[in-house]
């Protein structure tokens, strides 16, 4: 087992690698920016080291910094959470190159599947449905408009280093491709560094379904079950279930068999997670492959009994996975909504601040990792991302019910949160009926906002 970690992350998911890391005997090193001197993770960490000021760019995000104090401070592993530095294959290669066991796949590995593009060929290669779409990236608006013809509107335009939801441009009409195109474009240079376009047939109406899979380095690979990400704003997540309404026991058979066959494709090893796009009619098709841990992991924990983290931990020392297909079993439902420090009222705007009052929701079957305290502040260099709520009941009935009643012991007072809205939405006849798909929040939000200026002004 690894001795030494460093933890190249903050917030959240670094509390989350620490309490990983102390089950397991391994001492932890927190690196942190001057803006999270009082964190969390740096006190709960071994040692804590810090390495730049708040720009990510100059600390979370230098790697000279983050690996210097990895080798002076003894480290034998790094762990990069999610975001930051989790999907740079340059980081990967520099880790092993120092002697540093990355937590994750190889360099290699993280280049053949970062690039969204290549992916997708991959992917075709290895028998797994991909959207239809370009061959590749496509060089210029002119090309991508020829293609867009040849498979038909809408189509969408997407970043082949795109993430969060960015470089993406949905396009309904001929005459919106270029501009759109050129925007996309732009936004993927200022965003990524690189702006390598292609585009996909864009799906009507899809669940947003994922795979989680383990794989270990002796070759053994599994799909823990999926998760259902159809509540989203602008692409981005917001609440997440396991097991998900739209997948019978047969479509989750051949979709998990496809994300198992996806990592063996790519010679993964670590945790990852295989992105589906599901249509009405339930063809699916793979977006993309994460090469890291996610922010909605804890649901798929819920449900199978594994802590995610350890077995990274334990894959990266060598170990083998614990279980094999046939002994994954998904028990319950489990649910998380993100409360993120943002106002929904107004574009969900970041509204960070300083937390004055916190109060966490407890008691049976519910589970919330934060690196949040009474009087610590959210600070505004780094996501919104405040506290992910996780529930897990026997039905989806209780685990609903579950999850009301823990947002309304939730308090978080100095800054406006998405919890009333999530709170909301757990009463929505078509979530309670578990029909919904990525456009939902879209169409129903202006009604959910509408419903929550009734609470207030009667309150
Ligand atoms: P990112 O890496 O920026 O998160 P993804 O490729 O994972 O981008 O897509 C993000 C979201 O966009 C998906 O969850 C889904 O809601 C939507 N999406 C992606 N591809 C398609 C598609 N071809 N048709 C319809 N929606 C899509």
């Amino acid at each position: 087992m690894l001795k030494r970690v460093l933890i190249a992350n903050r917030g959240e998911i670094a509390v989350r690698i620490i309490r990983a890391c102390r089950e397991l005997d391994i001492e932890t090193v927190a690196v942190y920016s001057t803006a999270d001197a009082q964190s969390l993770p740096v006190q709960l960490a071994t040692r804590a080291v810090c390495i730049g000021p708040p720009r990510a760019a100059d600390s979370y995000l230098n790697q000279t910094a983050v690996l210097t104090a990895a080798v002076e401070s003894g480290c034998d592993g790094v762990h990069p959470g999610y975001g930051f530095l989790s999907e740079n294959a340059d980081f990967a290669d520099l880790c092993a190159r120092c002697g540093l066991k990355f937590i994750g796949p190889s360099g290699d590995v993280i280049r053949r599947m970062g690039n969204k593009a290549a992916a997708r060929a991959l992917m075709q290669s290895a028998g797994v449905p991909v959207v239809p779409g370009s061959d590749g990236p496509v060089p210029d608006a002119e090309t991508a408009a020829q293609v867009a013809e040849k498979i038909g509107y809408p189509v969408l335009l997407k970043a082949s280093a795109g993430g969060g939801g960015r470089g993406m441009r949905r396009v309904y009409d001929p005459e919106n491709l270029i501009p759109a195109f050129e925007e996309a474009r732009a936004e993927a240079v200022a965003c990524f560094g690189d702006g390598e376009m292609y585009l996909e047939k864009l799906i009507l109406n899809p669940r947003h379904i994922e795979f989680q899979i383990l794989a270990d380095s002796q070759g053994n690979v599994v799909h823990l079950g999926e998760r259902d990400c159809s509540i989203q704003r602008r692409n981005q997540k917001l609440m997440e279930e396991s097991p998900s309404r739209a997948l019978t026991d047969e479509l989750r058979t051949r979709m998990g068999r496809d994300a198992v066959q996806a990592a063996r494709a790519c010679g993964y090893e670590g945790a990852g997670t295989v992105e589906f796009v599901l249509d009405s009619a339930g063809n699916y098709y793979f977006i993309e492959m994460n090469t890291r841990i996610q922010v909605e992991h804890p649901i798929t924990e819920m449900v199978t009994g594994l802590d995610l983290v350890r077995e990274q931990l334990r894959i990266a020392a060598g170990l083998e996975l614990p279980v094999q297909q046939e002994q994954v079993n998904l028990t319950g439902h489990a649910i998380e909504v993100r409360v993120n420090a943002e106002d929904p009222a107004h574009d969900f705007r970041p509204a960070p601040g300083v937390t004055r009052f916190l109060h966490l929701p407890g008691g049976c079957g519910v589970r919330v990792d934060t690196a949040l305290y009474n009087g610590c502040e959210l600070s505004p260099w780094y996501d919104s991302l405040a506290a992910k709520v996780i529930v897990h009941a026997p039905t989806r009935l209780q685990a609903i019910r579950r999850m009301r009643r823990a947002l309304e012991e939730l308090v978080v007072e100095g800054y406006p949160t998405g919890a009333d809205l999530a709170h909301m939405i757990l009463y929505h006849p078509d979530y309670l009926k578990g029909e919904y798909d990525t456009g939902f929040l879209e169409q129903n939000l202006e009604s959910l906002l509408r419903l929550s200026r009734v609470e207030e002004a009667s309150e």
